[in-house]
């Protein structure tokens, strides 16, 4: 029997070569040359010059929010189907999330967010989920509701500045996703990717900001002070205090210390100087494959990869659904595709049935369609080097599974 695991990151000889000039040449293993490189790898790849790596997602959304004066008593809308960080780093900046459903292909429901809006709403985190793109000119739509936006009290500059509730992407899915033919990274206010171990490119764990803030704001000096806050607040890096004579620096606020270090910056730099020509498409291949295998059953329904209006997925998951099926018969057809051997998954549990949000009084009763789509959902492997021999492997192990499910 052929083990093949779920997820499995890319480390090959490029990576191993770009992390032996990291060792041997540069010598220098926080954030120096290689996350400026790294910033420069992923800025030309979609397309936007504001790029700021930090340690996690996570991290860079909190750093946001603190960016934003966002904390106790204001409220942050999220999607109730997305994986806990997107609420969780709202809570641990003293905010409190406030769930809103979603609709067939996994993202937030425009139509359901006005109603989740109060006066304290500082922020929306949308999620592409599987990396494909919300539907963000209906964000857009919504959130430019004059009703709505004169719910908005303004707390700081800043927020005064935007004179409405920020949308932040939490593209921890979608690096390389586009939506109405712009890429992702350039269309929210501000977007945040991913750079863990699961993910499509990866630094072991670590996060990029991309910055395209409307006018009014002075671009480029919220970029270089997102820098400084992303670092203790401290005006210069230990790479640029290590140049002789550079030894004075100041603390010009209360930063975070969310910095990439170059050590995980050369892991993501190796991976993205490949990510358009090779390992991207080699992702949509098996996308691919598996709609080819899965369209032929009426049983299986297919995740969203892409629209005429030019969208189309970063191809993250492939969030396969098994129509009319309950929890208890999708946990048994998982159970016997595990038994081949073959790793799958389930994203997402809903956030409203995990303890911690049970016993803050969230409900899944609240977000039907949120559990309607959770129910049935199996996650398929999707990563690059993943072969045609174990794509067939998964597929017949897949389908066998839920023939043996249904016959009880
Ligand atoms: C992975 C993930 C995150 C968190 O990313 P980290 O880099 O681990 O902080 C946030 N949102 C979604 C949807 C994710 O899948």
């Amino acid at each position: 029997m052929t083990s093949i695991p779920f997820s499995l990151p890319v480390i090959d000889q490029p990576v191993i070569d770009e992390m032996m000039d990291t060792l041997t040449r540069t010598g220098w293993l926080t954030s120096g040359p290689k996350v400026r490189a790294l910033e420069e790898e992923i800025a030309k790849f979609i397309g936007n010059p504001r790029v700021l790596c930090v340690n996690s997602w996570t991290s860079g959304a909190m750093l946001m929010m603190r960016w934003f004066n966002v904390g106790p008593g204001d409220e942050v809308i999220v999607p109730a189907y997305t994986y806990t960080a997107t609420a969780l780093c709202a809570m641990n900046m003293g905010a409190t999330p406030v769930m809103v459903d979603v609709k067939d292909d996994f993202t937030i429901d425009p139509a359901k967010i006005k109603a989740a809006v109060t006066e304290r709403t500082k922020m929306i985190l949308p999620v592409d989920i599987g990396g494909y793109p919300c539907d963000y000119d209906a964000i857009a739509d919504v959130l430019a509701d004059p009703e709505l936006r004169g719910k908005f009290r303004a707390n700081g500059k800043r927020q005064e500045t935007l004179g409405r509730i920020l949308v932040l992407a939490d593209a921890a899915h979608s690096l390389g996703a586009t939506y109405r033919g712009r890429a992702c990274g350039t269309i929210a206010d501000v977007t945040v990717f991913s750079l863990h171990s699961v993910k499509n490119i990866t630094t072991g764990e670590g996060g990029a900001i991309a910055l395209s803030l409307p006018d009014g704001f002075d671009h480029d000096a919220e970029y270089k002070y997102l820098r400084v806050m992303s670092l203790n607040g401290q005006t210069k890096s230990a790479f640029e205090k290590n140049q002789p004579g550079a030894w004075r620096y100041d603390i010009i606020d209360q930063g975070l210390k969310v910095n990439m270090p170059d050590l995980c910056a050369t892991v993501g730099l190796a991976q993205m100087r490949r990510y358009k020509d090779s390992l991207l498409p080699e992702r949509k291949a098996i996308f691919k494959y598996y709609v080819d295998f899965f369209s032929r059953f009426d049983w299986a329904v297919l995740p969203p990869a892409g629209s005429a209006d030019g969208t189309e997925s970063s191809y993250h998951l492939f969030l396969l659904r098994v129509r009319g099926f309950d929890e208890a018969r999708r946990d048994r057809m998982i159970q016997l595709i595990s038994e081949t051997g073959v790793g799958v998954n389930v994203h997402y549990i809903p956030m409203a049935m995990l303890t911690l949000f049970r016993n803050r009084g969230y409900r899944i009763k609240d977000y039907p369609h949120c559990f309607d789509l959770y129910q049935n959902e199996i996650s398929l492997p999707i990563y690059n080097k993943l072969s045609e021999e174990k794509l067939a492997v998964i597929c017949q192990s897949v389908a066998d599974a839920y023939q043996e499910t249904v016959k009880g």
